[in-house]
């Protein structure tokens, strides 16, 4: 048997692409905790850890998407939904005076999850420009 050949028999597959380490991904499969606040067949919404609003609701896509950045033409529809389930979700909160929706993309745009996400924020008046 070839040296390659018998490295790759030896070799364990490890598992280390950007889907499988994905805390959102881990989070969509139910192997992180989260406290769910919505779900359909495409999207999931849950608390974020760390609220910086009263109201602090993550919504992303089960597929992963690392950032709006990596979108592609065929997720328009996808887009649109999680946005639409974003003002659903500000209507059942109550946030009736108004809420803000964020979507950090790559290392300017301050993302820190690189699944694609979107922070529904309200409960209190925002200030503008952000940080
Ligand atoms: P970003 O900075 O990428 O726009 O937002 C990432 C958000 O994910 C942050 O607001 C952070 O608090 C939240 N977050 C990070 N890890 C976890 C986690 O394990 N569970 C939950 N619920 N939220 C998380
Ligand atoms: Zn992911």
């Amino acid at each position: 048997m070839e040296d390659r050949a018998r490295s790759h028999e030896l070799t364990p597959v490890l598992y280390t692409g950007p889907v499988m380490s994905c805390i959102f991904c881990k989070i969509v499969a139910g192997e992180i905790p989260s406290k769910a606040i919505y779900q359909d067949d495409s999207a999931y919404a849950f608390a974020d850890i760390g609220p910086k609003a009263p109201v602090h609701v993550l919504i992303v896509p089960r597929e992963h998407i690392a950032s709006l950045s990596e979108a592609a033409e065929n997720h328009r529809d996808l887009l649109g939904h999680l946005l639409w389930t974003a003002k659903e979700i500000a209507h059942q909160q109550g946030l009736t005076k108004g809420y803000r929706v964020v979507v950090n993309s790559g290392e300017d745009g301050g993302q820190t999850v690189d699944h694609l996400h979107l922070h529904l924020m309200g409960g209190r008046p925002m200030t503008w420009p952000p940080g």
